[in-house]
């Protein structure tokens, strides 16, 4: 299949965030695609090559994709460094450059994608010294065939800089379209992605087997499950409202979630957001297998940094000095952990979705056995108000954040936020109700005792329609001196030249960063603002909303990925909250 016509519909793309626009050039594109190649399309689509818990990652920067545009181009380094700074997009200012070589070579053969797609995956597989050569070789050679339009997009997905907006549904909408002529297809699309999480695999099954094949996808045993998440109460009296009289409680952990994939002595590790995580966690490898009483099982569990003269639980910051590729051995046992058990998916060969929560929590306890490393999470049956607020008690004076409620014949609803669990934190009685994840955008260096670190930090929400990232905040307080340097070590790589295109914000920074690390803060309000761009234009025209006197917590929400911070949605939501309280205070 030509490049071109990916190239072109990429170009499309780009102009519009309708959604219903979108779609259609989806369907478009999906029609001219063969089936042996509508998997790679999928996962370029989303400027990836393979599905997210494959780990692959690109890791081209900046610089040698100048130097590759200089090799094909012939054109100096400085120049195009300056187009660069000029528009900040480097697949642009490439296509500017290559323009004028275009207009002079005649291209020699049509590039496909099965050959992008081939050495895109090359580049990522290359490692060691001279890898960064091999590199630039590989982008110039396909640079040198490409038109200015082509070389664009090579360069946007070789930088992870290509954003078409397009959300997964909207692929799976497209997919259902294209292949069964039926939009609603979409749900049994959803649960295919949902129990796999490889979108490309989907499209390649609904393209090669319609809807039939589409309905015998299974659960693949070291294929994540995308995770069931939970909605939040604000009391006691208000779980009791949505759960009636009888529903399970178990403490809410505050640690990592880690998926168990089990097979034998095999066992792969999967995080929140379905990255392997398993290097972390050599103990848990090494330890679980003898606990499992099943051929194959897959398992959810917090694991959690224990103290291990007391066994007390310890905050979720422990983890983090996991979080490192050498001399992990040392952490495991610096930083003991638990790893308490909340349900299971699949056991034997077979899923275990479907099984209400009561019949899981039993197969559970039948297949796993239980000792000091591996327990299952604290649980009781609650029929009333006095049991709900004696189970808060016990499970924050262990150490944990709160409790979740889970209902007791509901099926698990893998990759939605669903109403079927509930979260009840200790917090949300504070100030503003819930603390919130924010990604980091920006610092600014520090004074005094902070000298050589960001004393401050810009941070921002997610907005979901645009998939863009809103400033909220300034935050300078709550930062411990380890905090702050934990901070500057991850953040320190992450600067960028120039502001990613996918950050808003009118307040300018001494440094941008990608837009990755997300960070939890508490605050006293949330107000309007004529500065900050979060939820703009939603509240009040020409107004965003801020945070008012924020604080970090002390949480570097390693688990989670930037998009999984909090959304604009839920700030207005908060923000409306606040005004109902406060009216509500008034009139007592
Ligand atoms: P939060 O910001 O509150 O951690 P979240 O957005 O990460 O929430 P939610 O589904 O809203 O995810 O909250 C559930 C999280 O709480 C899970 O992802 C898991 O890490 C953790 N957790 C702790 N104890 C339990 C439990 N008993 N059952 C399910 N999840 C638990």
């Amino acid at each position: 299949m030509k490049f071109s016509i990916l190239a072109d519909s990429f170009h499309k793309m780009e102009g519009t965030r309708k959604r219903l626009e979108l779609t259609q050039f989806l369907v478009e594109l999906f029609e001219k695609t063969p089936n042996e190649v509508i998997s790679k399309i999928v996962y370029l689509i989303q400027g990836k090559l393979r599905p997210d818990f494959e780990g692959i990652e690109l890791g081209v920067a900046e610089k040698i994709a100048m130097r590759s545009i200089s090799k094909s181009s012939g054109i100096a380094m400085k120049k195009i460094e300056e187009e660069y700074r000029k528009n900040g997009d480097i697949g642009h200012a490439a296509s500017i450059i290559l323009e004028q070589k275009t207009q002079m070579t005649f291209l020699v053969e049509d590039i496909t994608v099965e050959r992008v797609y081939e050495t895109l995956f090359r580049i990522s597989n290359l490692e060691g010294s001279r890898s960064q050569d091999m590199k630039m070789k590989y982008i110039s050679s396909l640079l040198n065939d490409a038109t200015s339009l082509e070389a664009s997009y090579i360069l946007k997905i070789l930088l992870g800089s290509l954003r078409l907006g397009i959300a997964e549904n909207t692929v799976m909408d497209a997919l259902a379209i294209t292949f069964s002529g039926d939009k609603n297809n979409r749900k049994i699309l959803q649960h295919a992605y949902n129990v796999s999480s490889d979108l490309g695999k989907v499209a390649e099954t609904i393209a090669t087997d319609g809807i039939k094949g589409i309905k015998k996808f299974e659960i693949v045993l070291f294929n994540p499950i995308r995770p069931m998440l939970a909605d939040r109460v604000k009391s006691e009296e208000e779980a009791i409202e949505k759960f009636g009289n009888e529903f399970a409680a178990e403490y809410k952990l505050d640690g990592e979630r880690v998926q168990l994939h089990i097979k034998g002595k095999e066992v792969v590790l999967f995080s929140r957001s379905l990255e392997n995580i398993s290097s972390y966690y050599p103990d848990i490898i090494e330890k679980i297998p003898e606990n499992i009483q099943a051929e194959n099982i897959i398992l959810e569990a917090e694991a959690v940094a224990i103290n291990e003269n007391t066994g007390e639980f310890l905050p979720f910051q422990e983890l983090m000095h996991r979080r490192r590729k050498y001399k992990i051995e040392k952490a495991v046992t610096q930083y003991p952990i638990t790893v308490n058990l909340f349900d299971i998916l699949y056991c034997n060969g077979k899923s275990c979705l479907e099984l209400s929560y009561k019949e899981r929590r039993e197969k559970m306890e039948k297949y796993v056995k239980e000792d000091n490393f591996t327990k299952y999470i604290p649980m009781g049956i609650i029929t009333n108000k006095n049991e709900i607020e004696d189970f808060m008690e016990n499970s924050i004076n262990a150490g944990s954040e709160g409790l979740m409620l889970k209902m007791l014949d509901k099926s698990y609803q893998a990759g939605s936020r669903g109403s079927h669990w509930l979260k009840l934190k200790r917090e949300y009685q504070n100030d503003l109700g819930d603390s919130l994840d924010l990604v980091v955008i920006g610092g600014f260096f520090g004074k005094g005792r902070r000298t050589g670190n960001y004393g401050t930090l810009l941070l921002a929400t997610y907005d979901e329609d645009e998939d863009t990232f809103t400033s909220i905040c300034k935050v300078g307080t709550g930062f411990s001196d380890e905090n702050l340097d934990q901070i500057y070590q991850i953040l320190s790589p992450q600067v960028t030249i120039k502001k990613n295109p996918r950050i808003t914000s009118e307040m300018e920074a001494d440094v941008w960063f990608e837009p990755e690390l997300v960070i939890e803060v508490v605050a006293s309000e949330i107000t309007l603002s004529p500065i900050h761009k979060a939820a703009m234009d939603k509240i009040r025209t020409d107004a965003g909303l801020a945070l008012r006197f924020p604080k970090f917590t002390g949480k570097i929400r390693i688990e989670k990925i930037a998009e999984d911070a909090s959304t604009n949605e839920e700030v207005i939501a908060l923000y409306k909250g606040q005004k109902k309280v406060a009216h509500e205070k008034n009139l007592i």
